[in-house]
């Protein structure tokens, strides 16, 4: 129903945390970017070219370790943006407030990056990417709503949302997300979360509001006492 017929969407699980990264391109022009490429680029890039897509690049959705490579409080993670720059030619998307945790993070240099405002679009062929800011977890979370499916990285899960306890994150901006940008988007676009951390690997946002408890909080008193404040 209104599918885009040149939209090419993927989903990957891998990594020793669950994670989720999606290849997000178009089948007429046969690129595609790669949504938060850590852990083992060799098999994401084989994964690309198996299904005939060059990628060109990649979205972040926030500067952790376990979704964009590189190191943070000593936890260090395999793969990444830096080490896909090396192997392809391209770009990496990413919030203008989160670049500078992202080089941090990853060593990326400042010409790899396109800073972006919250509401800009990445166009693949006829597949256009809203960018849409979700500070909460981290500063400059993103997620990517595409074709009436919303990448949304750590800010929210199936049945669940991402950690407010971590440095940089933001307890009083996740509720503001939860209960104010998304609120806005429609019951039928599909979740489809960085982690799998829930019973299904994706789901609705009509069903998300049945059964997610952070997407039923009545005020901030409500939020701060699900998440033990
Ligand atoms: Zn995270």
């Amino acid at each position: 129903m209104g599918a885009n017929p040149d939209l090419y969407i993927r989903q990957v699980l891998i990594g020793p945390m669950a994670n989720f990264v999606y290849f997000i391109g178009s089948k007429r022009t046969r690129e595609c970017l790669v949504v938060d490429p850590a852990w083992d680029t060799d098999a994401l890039l084989e994964i690309a070219e198996a299904d005939g897509m060059r990628v060109t690049g990649a979205l972040v959705t926030h500067y952790h370790p376990d979704h964009c490579g590189g190191s943070m409080m000593g936890f260090q993670v395999p793969g990444g943006i830096c080490e896909l720059l090396g192997r392809v030619d391209g770009k990496i998307h990413v919030h203008k407030i989160e670049a500078d945790g992202l080089k941090k993070v990853t060593g990326v240099g400042e010409g790899d990056l396109v800073r972006h405002d919250s509401g800009d679009a990445v166009q693949l062929g006829d597949v256009k990417v809203e960018l849409i800011h979700t500070p909460g977890h981290t500063p400059g979370s993103l997620c990517f709503l595409v074709d009436k499916k919303l990448v949304a990285g750590d800010t929210l899960f199936v049945d669940g949302c991402g950690r407010v306890d971590l440095p940089g994150s933001s307890p009083e901006q996740m509720y503001e997300t939860l209960t104010g940008t998304l609120a806005k988007l429609t019951d039928d676009i599909i979740l489809l979360p960085g982690h799998d951390y829930g019973p299904t690997k994706e789901s609705s946002l009509g069903d998300q509001r049945k059964t997610n408890r952070y997407l039923r909080m009545n005020s901030l008193d409500d939020w701060l006492r699900l998440r033990g404040r």
